[in-house]
Order: C-alpha cells, then sequence, then structure tokens
C-alpha cells in the first residue's frame, strides 16, 4: 500500500486546496494512504502534529477556498541537510514513501535536493539508530512527484501554473475599477503587480485591460530613451480621445542596463512631462487571495489525478516528475530540468540575453 505525503510550499496559490483535495480523494480511491503535511517543509522537519492522516471527508469544501489550509512556510532548515535527516525520519516514522509537493521553483528544487540525498539520509539515520534495517530496507526509495502552485507562471515546462488565472482575473478586476475613476478624472494611473522575475501577469493584464504601455522583466524597452517613447504612446492614446492612461509595471520590471524601474519613478516622469494628475496602485497580496477561479480548480486537479498516477507508475531509476500542460494536455517531465529551465531564464536576464529569456519563458511571444 502506497503511503502518500502531500505538501504546499512557498508562496500560497489559489488552487493548491483543489490539488490537495485531489491527491487526498484519488489517491483513496487508488487504496493509498495520504498523510497532509502542514507548514510546508517546515511540518516535515517538525514532524509530530504537522503529519496528518487524511480522510475522504477531511477535504470536504476545500474546492473553493483560496490560499492553502495545509498552510505554507518558507523553511530555512530544510536547506540544510540537518534538517532533511530530521525530514526523512519524519517521513519513516509515518510509513511514508513518496511526496507530492505543489509550490514554486524553490520548492521543486528542496524536493528534488531531498530525493537525490537519499539513501544516504536513510543510511545516516541507520548508522545514528534512527532507523532499523528492517525500515532502511523498506524505505530504499523515495518517491516526488511536483506540481507547480504559483500566481507568477514563472516556470520552464509547463504553460500555466496553478493560480495564476485566478491572480490575472484579480488584477484585471482591479485595473477596471481603478479605470473608472481614471476615466472619469482623466487620470494616469501606474500599477504595479506581481510575478517577481516574471512579466506574465503583467503582460497579460496588459492585454486583458488594454493598458497603454507595460513593464516586463523579459524584455526591458530597448531605446535610451523609453521614457519619451512611453510618454509619446501615452499621448498618442490621449489624442485619439483616451481620457485615461494606465501603464502597468511587473514588480521585477527593469531597463536594459538591468536597472529596476519603479512605478513611483514612472508616475514623475508622466507628471512632469506630460502635466498628467497620475497615482501609483500597488495591487499587493489582493493578488493572491480569493477564490480560486474554475480554471484553477480544474487545472489543480487534473493535474493532482495524474501526479498520484505518477506515484503509482514510478519506477527507482526514473527521474521525479513534474505535472504541467502544454498545448492543452497534461504532462509529466522532468523536474529537474524544468528547475533548471526555470533558472536559465534568470540567468539570461542578468547576462542581458532578454531575447533568450523571453524564448525559455514562452516561446510564443519570442521575437
Ligand atoms: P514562490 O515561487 O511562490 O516564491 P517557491 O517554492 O519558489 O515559491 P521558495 O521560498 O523559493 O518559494 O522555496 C520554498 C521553500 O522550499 C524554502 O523555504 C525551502 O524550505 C525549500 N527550498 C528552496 N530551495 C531549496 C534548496 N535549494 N534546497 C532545499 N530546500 C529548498
Amino acid at each position: 500500500k502506497k503511503k502518500i505525503g502531500v505538501l504546499t510550499s512557498g508562496g500560497d496559490a489559489p488552487g493548491m486546496n483543489a490539488c490537495v483535495r485531489a491527491v487526498v480523494r484519488y489517491g483513496i480511491t487508488k487504496g493509498c494512504d495520504i498523510f497532509a503535511i502542514y507548514e510546508g517543509y517546515q511540518g516535515l522537519v517538525d514532524g509530530g502534529s504537522f503529519i496528518k492522516k487524511m480522510e475522504w471527508k477531511d477535504v470536504r469544501g476545500w474546492l473553493a477556498v483560496g490560499g492553502t489550509s495545509i498552510g505554507t512556510a518558507r523553511c530555512m532548515p530544510f536547506k540544510t541537510r540537518e534538517g532533511r535527516l530530521q525530514a526523512a525520519n519524519n517521513l519513516i516514522s509515518n510509513g511514508i514513501d513518496a511526496l507530492i509537493v505543489c509550490g514554486g521553483d524553490g520548492s521543486l528544487t528542496g524536493a528534488d535536493v531531498f530525493r537525490s540525498e537519499w539513501p544516504g539520509l536513510l543510511k545516516e539515520l541507520k548508522e545514528s539508530g534512527k532507523v532499523s534495517q528492517e525500515e532502511c530496507d523498506k524505505y530504499q526509495h523515495l518517491t516526488i512527484v511536483g506540481l507547480v502552485g504559483s500566481i507568477d507562471n514563472d516556470m520552464s515546462s509547463t504553460d500555466i501554473t496553478i493560480g495564476a488565472v485566478t491572480s490575472l482575473h484579480r488584477i484585471c478586476e482591479s485595473v477596471d475599477s481603478i479605470s473608472s475613476t481614471a476615466l472619469s478624472h482623466s487620470r494616469a494611473f501606474v500599477v504595479e503587480v506581481m510575478g517577481r522575475h516574471c512579466g506574465w501577469l503583467a503582460l497579460m493584464a496588459g492585454i486583458a485591460t488594454g493598458a497603454d504601455f507595460v513593464f516586463i522583466p523579459e524584455r526591458p524597452p530597448s531605446e535610451d530613451d523609453w521614457e519619451q517613447v512611453m510618454c509619446d504612446v501615452a499621448q498618442r492614446h490621449r489624442h485619439l480621445g483616451k481620457r485615461k492612461t494606465v501603464i502597468i509595471v511587473a514588480e521585477g520590471a527593469i531597463d536594459k542596463n538591468l536597472n529596476a524601474i519603479k512605478a513611483e519613478y514612472i508616475k514623475d516622469i508622466l507628471t512632469d512631462k506630460l502635466g498628467l494628475d497620475t497615482r501609483v496602485t500597488t495591487l499587493g497580496h489582493t493578488q493572491r487571495g480569493g477564490s480560486p477561479a474554475a480554471y484553477d480548480r480544474i487545472l489543480a486537479t487534473i493535474q493532482s489525478v495524474e501526479a498520484v498516477e505518477a506515484v503509482l507508475r514510478a519506477t527507482p531509476d526514473s527521474p521525479s516528475p513534474l505535472i504541467g500542460t502544454s498545448n492543452n494536455q497534461i504532462t509529466c517531465r522532468p523536474l529537474m530540468k524544468a528547475v533548471e529551465l526555470t533558472h536559465a531564464v534568470a540567468e539570461a536576464i542578468s547576462q542581458k540575453n532578454f531575447a533568450r529569456a523571453m524564448e525559455l519563458r514562452d516561446p510564443q511571444f519570442a521575437d
């Protein structure tokens, strides 16, 4: 009988609860025991009451609930071997031999590191007398499966991450509300959106709300006088009769010399050069919250079903898989490769190779 632990880690994302629900319920129908690990890797390191066997009814009503009801955390101890040793001990004492991790690239890197150290961790626990020879033989293999829960949509190897669509809806609702007041007063608004080093939320929000200008990390403005270019665009739109100006800035936006482009700076430009009554709105954590959109509930559910299937068909030598989506099909690709590609985007940006960054991020938006 497979005993599967499920945890959510890193920043919360709408749809994480739908993941846990589907893992619990599909796992049960497949004859597995499912354990929720509370507070991300911290719960794995601490063990005890943080690891709880889940029943069918325990996840009732979770589909529509935002955030993650089993909690998430940034856990420093898991970044140390000592912490991972403790985590391994807690897995074994609960009889868990597979882990489904729903989180961002950091969480999935952690999962991969954990598996790569197995069965070395086991051997160390045996030597210190914490696990028996029998347990050592029984838990020779640890299966890890990754699900990408992140509002940023910053993971390579998948078209869309769980939570990103809900977040985009929230951003669009907010920009629409701002647009009403912008129109009424003929104002300009500079809206800063989340996404860390990824511009997907900003770019898509720009398209969906008809923003005048968008700043994203993967494609900084190429002109030296980009401030003037932006003003010209805004003014052209005004001359066409538009009474509002909306500029969307990704939180990781940069210029071509890798200097941060901040919303306040853009506000000053619009005020000084165009004389527009300009306000800055930082949407902040409202972008993460609330009930997941139908798309995220469905995505999380079908990907989590696939995650349980991936656990059941895993072999000792197969690489840990990442469940993703490509061309509307659920995919199962090597987790480490996806993490490497994701890091390659940051690397390309730091080398000012923006075309490569765009291509790695999303081929359809490449030059
Ligand atoms: P988000 O994209 O929302 O920020 P994330 O999963 O990338 O999510 P991180 O804070 O990077 O968030 O990682 C979450 C946790 O994963 C960390 O607190 C740590 O416990 C674990 N983790 C991250 N990187 C590693 C690593 N290299 N080795 C071991 N554990 C790691």
